[in-house]
């Protein structure tokens, strides 16, 4: 559906975008994440012809962004950072002006309006004027006018920004509705907003492409991070040696317990199990193991260790353990987009 060949976006001499390569496949939602400034939004606004690339391709559906612009563009909704709503319009009206720009035939107009509205979830609200609506139903406005065309793929560039709990649970919502009959690329620097809305994770950091993969697969690579607790009652030392002689470390952190006591986080060559045999090398050397906990690596640690990056707390509360039920987004600025830009080029 999308194919993004060797991207490179340079802002003089910073380079926001680094070669970043990638395909986007038809009926998944896809969640672009990474920390602020990692070159999410560059990305999106290069994928959906807003801006020019230094170097590399963007085929939509086969159509080169740069060469056939008009094809590529008629198969992408895009709500930008800054969603290009006008203040002084009723959605009703914005979203008819929205429909004149993309030459959608004067016949198919008002059922089009109509499917629109009902999908977002505007009608009760389309003859107010935006600058009245709050934020969430702004929001929704922003999305209606990606889905006026009724568009292949539709772009979200940090849907939930700003967002109040309640409003971002709810967009979140409609945005897995709206994956039911589209593909979608969301992104967001919020990890459990990817984790409850996306199928697939691109990992994206300092302009470059980190991992990518399903949430399940990118936590099951680093399935083999498990790391072992010990707690030991027994001199650094003595401990050392009945753990040279386990089998499966690949090494150890050691740290001072209490008195008597010493610590050790032992880190696995691979993901197994090797609670029983170091349990029966301290009985073994006589030596009580006080404490051995396993500790599986998360998500959100897969993020740290990838982007260097703290994972944000999700606005929409929830846990950030990884459900899937209930998650959230925050604030991130992008002065890059020219709010007319979408209503006229499309
Ligand atoms: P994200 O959306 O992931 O937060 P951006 O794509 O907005 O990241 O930015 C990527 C990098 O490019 C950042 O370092 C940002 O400061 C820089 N950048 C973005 N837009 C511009 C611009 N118009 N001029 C110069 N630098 C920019
Ligand atoms: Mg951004």
């Amino acid at each position: 559906m999308i194919e993004v060949r060797h991207l490179t976006k340079k802002y003089g001499n910073h380079i926001a975008v680094d070669d970043l390569s990638f395909t986007i496949d038809k009926g998944v939602i896809y969640g672009f994440l990474g920390p602020n400034g990692a070159g999410k939004s560059t990305t999106m606004n290069i994928i959906t012809g807003c801006l020019g690339a230094t170097a590399g391709e963007v085929l939509i559906d086969g159509h080169s962004i740069a060469e056939e612009p008009l094809a590529a563009k008629k198969l992408i909704g895009y709500l930008p950072e800054m969603p290009p709503v006008y203040m002084d319009m009723t959605p009703d009206e914005y979203l008819r002006f929205i429909m004149q720009a993309r030459k959608i035939p004067a016949a198919e107009r008002a059922g089009h309006l109509k499917t629109v509205m009902e999908k977002t979830r505007i009608t009760e609200v389309k003859d107010r004027l935006i600058r009245n609506l709050s934020k969430g139903y702004r929001q929704r406005v922003g999305i209606a006018q990606a889905l006026i065309g009724d568009p292949e793929i539709i772009i979200l560039d940090e849907p939930t920004v700003g967002l109040d709990p309640a409003q971002i649970i709810e967009i979140r919502e409609l945005i897995r509705e709206l994956g039911q009959d589209h593909t979608i690329v969301l992104s967001s620097h919020i990890l459990s907003e990817v984790q409850a809305v996306c199928d697939s994770i691109m990992i994206i950091s300092g302009g470059r492409l980190v991992a990518s993969d399903t949430a399940e697969n990118l936590t099951a690579l680093f399935a083999g991070k498990t790391t072992l607790k010990l707690e030991i009652r027994a001199g650094r030392e003595q401990a050392e040696k009945v753990l040279n002689k386990v089998e499966g470390i690949d090494h150890t952190d050691w740290y001072a317990g209490d008195e008597n006591t010493v610590r050790a986080d032992i880190h696995p060559t691979d993901d197994q199990d090797l609670r029983e045999r170091i349990f029966r090398a301290f009985a073994e050397a006589d030596l009580p193991l006080l404490e051995m906990t396993r500790i599986r690596a998360s998500l959100e640690d897969v993020f740290i260790e990838l982007t260097g990056a703290e994972a944000s707390p999700d606005p929409a509360g929830g846990d950030s353990s990884g459900n899937r039920k209930n998650k959230k987004a925050e604030k991130n600025k992008d002065p890059e987009t020219d709010p007319s830009k979408e209503a006229d080029d499309k």
